[in-house]
């Protein structure tokens, strides 16, 4: 095989009440790539189509997770990527971890799967740390592994894809903002209470009871973030408002997607999913807000040969 054409996910991060540890991957929006083997040693972003996005390997988080990967290899092995953007950066929905492991996953494919998908994420995790100074996973993960993941542990890693019940679908908002991750993590508080964490890992506890029992209830109920939403959502237009209107439409629960500005909210059935878009696009267009909308099943599969 000398080229690939792949679709690389978008995320959501955090999921409420997991910040930096839970993700879920996106079906319905995502970035596609191209990746081909080359004669030349090394990396090469040939087009990025879409966004304006650097172009030099170094400071292309894709070029940078498939260095980090050709590194570990010790491999002389040449790539060039082109990469059709679909994901606004700084949207909250894992524009970065798209790409970063998308390139991995595509590379590694075309060198005859030396690595697992699990020991693809350190590599993307490069990516990602190039993207916000953290190499966070939590959108990594579920981009490359696809469905609900947990990162039990960053040191040493420790990454579990969890149970998705079938009839959950995600709605997600994005205002037309821009919150840089490296802003949206400087304005978290340094020390949390233990109260704010005895809640807090209550419904972390709940929500992976709720995936594992497929009750759709309790994951509703445990959709709540104490510590990190608090400090963020103030970046973010009507947010109080917008979750509301989610939940009056029937919507489980929502929060912050990744450190923002999307919001999404999770919702038992298409049907109520695309209800809760009407009604989230509403608020937004009655406050003369633009924005993008999303509906999507859980896409337990990942990153996806094209
Ligand atoms: P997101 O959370 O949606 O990934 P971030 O703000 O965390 O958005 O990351 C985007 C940052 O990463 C931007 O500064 C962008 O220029 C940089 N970047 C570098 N390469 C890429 C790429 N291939 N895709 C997306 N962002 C990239």
């Amino acid at each position: 095989m000398k080229e690939i054409k792949l679709f690389a996910p978008a995320t959501i991060a955090n999921v409420s009440c997991g910040f930096d540890v839970l993700g879920l991957c996106l079906d319905t929006v995502g970035d596609e790539m191209i990746i081909r083997k080359t004669t030349k040693k090394g990396v090469r972003i040939s087009k990025i189509i879409g966004q304006d996005l650097p172009i030099e390997t170094e400071k292309n988080v894709a070029g940078v997770a498939v260095l980090a990967l050709l590194k570990q290899l010790n491999s002389d092995a040449g790539f060039e990527i082109e990469i059709y953007k679909n994901i606004k950066p700084g949207s909250g929905i894992g524009s970065s971890a798209a790409s970063s492991a998308g390139a991995v996953f595509g590379v590694n494919k075309l060198l005859g799967e030396p690595f697992t998908l699990q020991e693809l994420i350190p590599f993307a995790m490069e990516g990602e740390k190039l993207a916000s100074g953290t190499a966070h996973a939590d959108n990594v993960a579920p981009a490359l592994l696809g469905g609900f993941t947990l990162v039990r542990s960053y040191n040493p890693l420790d990454v579990i894809k969890m149970n998705s019940p079938k009839e959950l679908f995600a709605t997600v908002i994005h205002p037309q903002i821009e919150i840089k991750t490296a802003d949206a993590r400087s304005v978290l508080k340094k020390k949390v209470t233990l109260k704010e964490t005895v809640i807090q890992l209550g419904n972390l506890g709940g929500l992976i009871a709720g995936l594992y029992t497929n009750d759709y209830d309790l994951i509703g109920r445990s959709l709540h973030d104490e510590i990190v939403e608090p400090s963020r959502s103030i970046l973010i237009p009507e947010f109080d408002a917008i979750i509301k209107a989610a939940k009056d439409a029937g919507a489980l629960g929502g929060g912050i997607s990744g450190s923002g500005p999307s919001i999404f909210a999770l919702s038992k059935g298409k049907e109520i999913a695309d209800k809760v878009a009407l009604t989230m696009a509403k608020a937004y267009k009655n406050l003369q807000i633009d924005f993008e909308i999303h509906v999507s099943k859980i896409n337990t599969k990942g990153i996806k040969i094209l």
